[in-house]
């Protein structure tokens, strides 16, 4: 049988986040109840209970995760710090964290935001399919640490345990609330240092809408099933084609 969505509660590890809130919003709307977990707490929404801590306690998680069926990963350091200890700490061993915590409350499934920068090696991708090798020469350690991430939950993935993983991989991810993408791209702009070329102007790069990003996770989770053949694989989120950067 089928549990309806109105019967499931679920965990967002990261879900003050820009990301994280807007998947919480989703899944409220779907009928899902909601823990968030993060370092931070960035707003109040009815319906959604707030856990204050950071991911590599797993205790903290623990208390977190009591009750829900499927969890969510998708906290992560700020992409731009290029602090190596930081990136190993939070998306690698603390991604080993949220694991065990989620094999130990009895969570069923956990959906990763990776990134799509894990095939990345400095050249340009078109219609790059997820059978692309992870980077050999990964180019920075944000991007390290995201395919050691990425391993570790699909390999965690175990039909036998009942525990079932999936990997969604966005590039970048714009729309309402964005802290990065383009106000930053204004302000450079506003400062007047929009004026240089990188390369012949023909770069290509993706970005997408944080509704679809989200609704690529929900998809996911909501496919996840012990005969699926998402099961343990990791998914590209694009808009449609990568445009010129
Ligand atoms: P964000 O910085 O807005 O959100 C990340 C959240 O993680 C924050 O709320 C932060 O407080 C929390 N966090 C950080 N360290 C933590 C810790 N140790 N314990 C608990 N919480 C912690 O970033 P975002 O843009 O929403 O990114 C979400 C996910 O999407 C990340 O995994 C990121 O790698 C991935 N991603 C983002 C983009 C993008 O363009 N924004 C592109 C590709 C992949």
């Amino acid at each position: 049988t089928r549990l309806r969505p109105s019967s499931k509660r679920c965990a967002v590890i990261g879900g003050s986040g820009f990301l994280g809130r807007h998947l919480v919003e989703k899944l409220l709307e779907r009928g899902y109840a909601v823990s968030v977990f993060d370092i931070r707490q960035s707003y109040e929404l009815p319906g959604v209970t707030f856990h204050q801590g950071d991911l590599c306690d797993k205790q903290a998680l623990l208390s977190a995760l009591q009750d829900a069926s499927l969890v969510f990963h998708c906290a992560s350091p700020a992409p731009g710090s290029d602090d190596r200890q930081l990136f190993e700490r939070v998306n690698v061993v603390g991604t080993q964290t949220v694991i065990q915590a989620c094999m130990e409350a009895g969570v069923q499934k956990l959906v990763l935001t990776s990134s799509a920068s894990v095939v990345y090696e400095g050249t340009d991708i078109k219609n790059g399919k997820e059978d692309l090798p992870y980077a050999r020469k990964p180019i920075d350690y944000y991007t390290q640490t995201k395919i050691k991430q990425e391993k570790l939950v699909l390999e965690a993935c175990n039909k036998q345990k009942g525990f079932l993983t999936v990997a969604i991989r966005p590039h970048g991810i714009f729309g309402p609330r964005d802290p990065q993408l383009v106000p930053i791209l204004v302000d450079t702009a506003r400062r007047g240092k929009m004026k240089f070329i990188i390369g012949n102007g023909a770069n290509l790069v993706d970005f997408t809408y944080v509704e679809n990003v989200v609704h690529g996770h929900i998809l996911a989770a909501e496919r996840l099933r012990p005969d699926s053949p998402i099961c343990g694989k990791p998914y590209h989120i694009t808009n449609d084609e990568p445009i010129p950067f």
